[in-house]
């Protein structure tokens, strides 16, 4: 029978174990793609997975991982065939869903997105889950109506995953981007991405008022919670604030001042369950617009063999950048 590589959550004494082992092809589950997987990620949910530190697992045995890179190996959906390259960000993916931690993965063909023509699968992967969302943040402001002319931009989490890749895409597109960072000795890795400022996460710790100084027209938040409720009180007049992240809790300690008496805009996020539009119109706007050199600076390779040790790294908020899970 055959069998490949595979990182394994089991139900165990007290909660769950992660190995990495062996899994038999034959108890892939239901799909009418087969993928070799070539690269996978690291992403602040795949630890909440590897950890157990959240819910994230609904069902043992689970194979953790929720984006991949990868070619087609057998397919009866009409979309792909054999040697096509492909990327999977979410549809409950390393939840619900056997995942990516492995060396196979057996998904529905719908939820692949081609690999598009520009990245590499190892580049693809380094955007990853964590910088697609950060384009359909970035997305969510440009249909509000921002620009770089609109006036600056903040970026919360900056040195996260999330956060690397939205300063990167904002500086790009000429923003003003203002950082905001935990790890002060990650300034001149911020700066490098293009931040034009660095602010200390503490300035957006504390209780926020209900208005406060007026001091971005647009913001990409990766941390919910008290730094959320700063960011929409320092929100300009008519500006929006894209919400993608909880890295510093659920709750969102905030009034309806931002948007009733300054006529903000909150969007919320979603990559799981994305549709297929939006997903191809992010992913062809990263091919198109993320600086490959600002892509290399922000990301790091390990191995299948390292990746249960990173769970809670990441958690921890010890992770900068991107990190690549190179497969085969
Ligand atoms: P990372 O861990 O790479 O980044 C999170 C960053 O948040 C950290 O690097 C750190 O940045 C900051 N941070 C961590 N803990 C705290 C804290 N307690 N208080 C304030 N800041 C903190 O994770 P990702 O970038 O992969 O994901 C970021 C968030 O986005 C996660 O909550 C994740 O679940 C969410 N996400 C949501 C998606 C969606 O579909 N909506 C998809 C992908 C991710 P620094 O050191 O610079 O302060």
């Amino acid at each position: 029978m055959a069998t490949f590589k595979a990182v394994v959550i089991e139900k165990a004494e007290g909660g769950q174990r992660a190995a990495l082992t062996t899994f038999d092809e034959a108890d892939l589950m239901e799909g009418d793609v087969t993928v070799r997987v070539t690269h996978s990620t690291l992403n602040y949910k795949d630890g909440l997975a590897l950890t157990g530190q959240a819910p994230v697992v609904r069902r043992f045995p689970m194979i953790p991982g929720i984006d991949f890179a990868g070619v087609v190996e057998q397919s009866s959906h009409p979309d792909w065939k054999p040697g096509d390259a492909v990327v999977l960000n979410g549809w409950g993916t390393g939840e619900t869903h056997l995942g990516a931690y492995a060396e196979k993965a057996r998904v529905k063909g719908d939820w692949l997105v081609p690999l598009p023509a520009s990245l590499t699968p190892q580049q693809a992967m380094a955007i990853g889950t964590a910088g697609y969302t950060a384009m359909l943040s970035v997305l969510a402001l440009e249909r509000h109506g921002l620009s770089p002319a609109s006036g600056p931009a903040v970026v919360t989490g900056a040195a996260g995953g999330v956060g690397s890749v939205a300063i990167a895409l904002l500086a790009k597109a000429g923003w003003h981007v203002i950082a905001s960072t935990g790890r002060a000795a990650e300034a001149e890795y911020l700066r490098g991405l293009g931040a034009a400022e660095i602010i200390g996460r503490e300035e957006l710790a504390k209780p926020a008022k209900p208005l406060a100084k007026e001091r971005w027209a647009a913001g990409i938040d990766a941390v919910g919670a008290t730094t959320l409720a700063n960011v929409l009180s320092m929100t300009r007049y008519g500006g929006a604030v894209a919400a993608c992240g909880l890295a510093g809790g659920m709750d969102l300690p905030t009034s309806v001042a931002p948007f009733i008496l300054r006529g903000i805009a909150l969007y919320g996020i979603d990559s799981v369950m994305a549709p297929q539009a939006l997903r191809r119109e992010a992913w062809s706007r990263l091919a198109r617009d993320l600086d490959h050199a600002a892509l290399a600076a922000m990301t790091t390779t390990i191995g299948l063999d390292a990746v249960i040790d990173q769970g809670p790294e990441i958690l921890a908020g010890r992770t900068r950048g991107r990190v690549v899970v190179a497969i085969s």
